[in-house]
Formats: C-alpha cells, structure tokens, sequence
C-alpha cells in the first residue's frame, strides 16, 4: 500500500554445527532449520555452512553435488553444496579428516574441531564471494566466527556482513560464549523470560544492551495432526475430540494399557538434571493417585539416572500395570502418537531457556501443564491466573503452570488440570481446540529475528 516502503531483501548465512534432520542432536537443529526456512519464506536469501560430517543423513539431501575445493591451514576443504527442506546448504569436508568420526560431539578434541570449523566458514565466504548482509552463528561451536571476522575478515574480503549470535544453551563453553558476546553485533536466547533469568550471569550481564530474546517456534509440517503418517485419524481443531479419541485408543492398545476412561498424563523428554527428574517421578504418583495414566518417553545419558528410571518402570509396570507406561528409549514416531493420544503433556523443567514439547502439545490439543520458567512461562498461559498477561501478549490462555519446584508445585498444576478433566469436559475440549488455534510456528518469531538483522546493520 502507497507508503509503506517494502523492506529490502537480506542475505542471511548461517554458520552452525546441526541441522535438522541431517545432523540434529538437540533443539539447535531445529532452530537453524526451522528459523531459516521461515526467513527464506519470506523472501530473504539463506544459506547454511555445515561440517560434512561421515554421520549426515544423506537420504536427506536433494542434488548433492561438489561445489568447489580451497586450501587453507595446509589442508584441501571441499565443499559441497544439496538442497534440505528447500534450503540451501554448503558442507565442507577438510581433508585433515576432522568430521569423519563417527559422530557430530563427543570427541575429546571437539573445540579444535568446530574452532577449525568456523575459520574455514568465513575463508570459504571469502573464497566463494558470498559477502552476506549477517554472519548468524550459534552456541559455543561457531562462537569463534564473531571474533575472528571482528579482528580479520570483516577487514578482509567481508566488508559488508554484521554478525549475530544465538545462545542455545548456556551450560557448555562458557568461556567462548562471553567472548563471543563481546564481538557480536547482536546476541540473542530463545525465549524473552529466559533472557531476563540469565541477565544477572557475568557473562551476559556487561552486554545487557545487546542482548535479546526470541522465542523459538515448532515445525508445523513435521508436526501436523492434519497430515500425521504416525497417528490413526488425521483432525484439526474441528474434531479435535474424535482425533485424540483415536489417538488415545491406539496408544493404549499399542503399550498394553487399559481403561480409555481416564485422564492420560504423557512426558517426553531428556532425563536430565534440567528437567526436573524428581518432580517427574513425584508427578507419575501423583497422577496415579488422582485416577489418572502415565506414558512416559524418555532417555537419560547419565547411565545411572537410566538405571534409577529402568527400576522404577519395573515397580510401575508391577504395581500399575493398567496405568503406567516409562518407555526409556528415543522413539520419534511414538512421541507422535504420545502427543496425540495424551489429555496433558507435562514439563516440570528446573530450568528452559525455551522448550519445544509443550509447543507441539498444543499442536496436538494436549493441555501443557508445566513449571513456570523461561520459555515455558513465555508460552504456557494458566486458565486461572494468567488472564491479563496473556491479553496483553494478544493470546488466550492455554494451560496449567506452577511456580514451585518441589511436591507441592507439580500437585498444584496437576491437581487442577484433572479435576478438570473430570468435572468440566466441556469445557476441557474447548481448550483443547482453542490451543490447536493458536499459532506456535515460526512465524512470529521469523519476523522479530528479520528486526533484529536490520537492527544489527544500523
Ligand atoms: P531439549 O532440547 O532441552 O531436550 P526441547 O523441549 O527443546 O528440550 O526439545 C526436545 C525435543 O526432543 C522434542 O521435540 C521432543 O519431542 C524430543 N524428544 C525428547 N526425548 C525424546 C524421546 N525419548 N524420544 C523421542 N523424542 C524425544
């Protein structure tokens, strides 16, 4: 419309170590994925630099082909080029050999290999010509792009870029993430609660001024109850009741429980520390004391907490048979049908600089019943006591939270959602076809990130 300037097109190129779902570990992956396709979606050039790792699933990638080859740090880089999910994507495979073991961490020498990564990332910009608008990198890996173009390149051969930086996860290389915050343009985390929480932390802290959260958002085609090869019956929000009726019924039949006439209470996650792992256990009691079943879903790379986990599951699959299933493997066409089948999905985290399962929760109509922390509070709106501070974000309320990290949290949250169930159905499927409104995609997010490139550039 006359007036409205139409904002030119940015090129974007990220730097990252994982992409969904070539070589994804973590919820990094799908961000690089999810965020690029969205920004590509609209209109903005995107192009992706990855490790060529030997573990990439290739059946992933359209039109591989080799693109080029450079010498640098005494060692021949080719770089190939194929397309994932429509997006352009460019490997490099050093000759030196340092992505062909096996897997994308977890070798002892892992800072030399991604710091080796993010030099040879900017020499191939160099080399290629691609002089992007932004240098988006990620996370302690690639950290090493934002100095090294501050202090070279953007002195030689990348006059144009401004580099932006995504902290996913502050646990690990702490160290490289301050220094990166120092030489970034722009700094983000993925949630704006989260951002707040960290604020005081010595390494954000002396660059508050530049430091931003945005929410991340869901895949809504590979999480799509509409179009589900995993689910029974495909639904929208209009038949939401029979949809999750199916779903339910399958889950059930497939992990031998019984009694479709109960409340299903399912749990997908990490078994970690974060993820608050004796809520979660206090959570299965619970549950089944309120009347209710338990799935759970879930792996935990520290064999002990496995171990407790495994012996827990033989105490319930005894005394609960009909009511409790912990299922400890990575299963991602079940977690579909988990999503699908359950009446709540619950996220007691310690702590969640994001969270990904209660966005696909409400995706699926399951109500999200969770602790209220960073990104979880930034998404789950109580029916009860969240009212004006989800009207004044535009959203309707949405679920069932808890602040306390201890017994009486989770009961509070929980005790209500059942009785929810049980007393109130009618109004219990209306807020499951109210949250299968709302829109958790990129979307939203796509745009707040496209403000903060061109807030990099001024
Ligand atoms: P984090 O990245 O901290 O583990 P998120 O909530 O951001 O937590 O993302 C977790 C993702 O991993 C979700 O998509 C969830 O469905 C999936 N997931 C977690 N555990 C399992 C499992 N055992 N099997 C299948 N999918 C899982």
């Amino acid at each position: 419309f006359g007036g409205v300037e139409k904002e030119p097109s940015m090129h974007i190129v990220h730097v990252a170590v994982e992409m969904a779902p070539i070589a994804k570990v973590g919820g990094l992956g799908d961000v690089v994925t999810g965020l690029s396709r969205a920004v590509q979606d609209m209109n903005h050039n995107v192009d992706i630099i990855l490790p060529k790792y030997d573990c990439i699933t290739l059946s992933n990638v359209r039109d591989l082909q080799f693109h080029k080859s450079y010498s640098w740090a005494g060692t021949e880089i080719k770089v190939w080029s194929g397309k994932v999910e429509g997006l352009n994507v460019y490997y490099l495979e050093p000759q030196n050999g340092l992505f062909w073991v096996g897997c994308i961490y977890g070798h002892r020498n892992d800072r030399d290999r991604f710091g080796f990564f993010s030099h040879a990332a900017l020499e191939f910009l160099v080399q290629s010509g691609l002089d992007p608008d932004i240098i988006h990198c990620h996370d302690w890996c690639t950290a090493p792009v934002s100095w090294l173009f501050k202090e070279h390149y953007m002195h030689h051969g990348l006059s144009k870029a401004n580099v932006v930086f995504t902290i996913h996860n502050l646990e690990f290389g702490a160290d490289l993430i301050g220094k990166a915050m120092a030489f970034s343009d722009k700094v983000t985390t993925v949630s704006p609660t989260y951002s707040q929480e960290v604020s005081g932390n010595p390494i954000i802290a002396p660059h508050g001024s530049k430091f931003h959260g945005i929410l991340n958002g869901i895949n809504a085609d590979i999480w799509d109850p509409y179009n589900d090869e995993f689910i029974p019956v495909s639904y929208t929000s209009e038949n939401v009741v029979e949809g999750k009726r199916a779903a339910k019924e399958a889950l059930q039949q497939r992990l031998g429980l019984k009694r479709a006439d109960l409340p299903l209470v399912g749990i997908i996650t990490r078994l970690t520390h974060q993820k608050g792992i004796d809520l979660i256990k206090h959570a299965i009691w619970r549950t089944l004391e309120c009347n209710g079943q338990v799935v759970l879903l879930g792996t935990a790379p520290d064999p002990r907490i496995q171990n407790d986990f495994v012996n827990l599951a033989n105490q319930l699959h005894s005394s609960h048979n009909d009511l409790a299933r912990l299922c400890l493997t990575y299963d991602e066409p079940l977690s579909h049908l988990i999503y699908a089948g359950s009446d709540f999905i619950l996220v007691p985290s310690i702590f969640e600089p994001c969270g990904l399962t209660q966005l696909t929760a409400m995706r699926y109509g399951s109500i999200p019943v969770v602790r209220k922390t960073g990104g979880l509070r930034d998404t789950v709106f109580d029916v009860d006591h969240d009212k004006e501070r989800a009207e004044a974000l535009g959203v309707e309320t949405n679920g069932f939270n808890f602040n306390g990290a201890d017994a009486d949290g989770v009961d509070y949250g929980l005790n209500r959602a059942i009785s929810a169930w049980y007393d109130k159905r009618e109004w219990f499927n209306s807020l499951s076809k109210r949250i299968m409104e709302q829109d958790w995609s990129w979307n939203r997010p796509a745009l707040d990130y496209l403000e903060l490139y061109r807030a990099a550039r001024k």
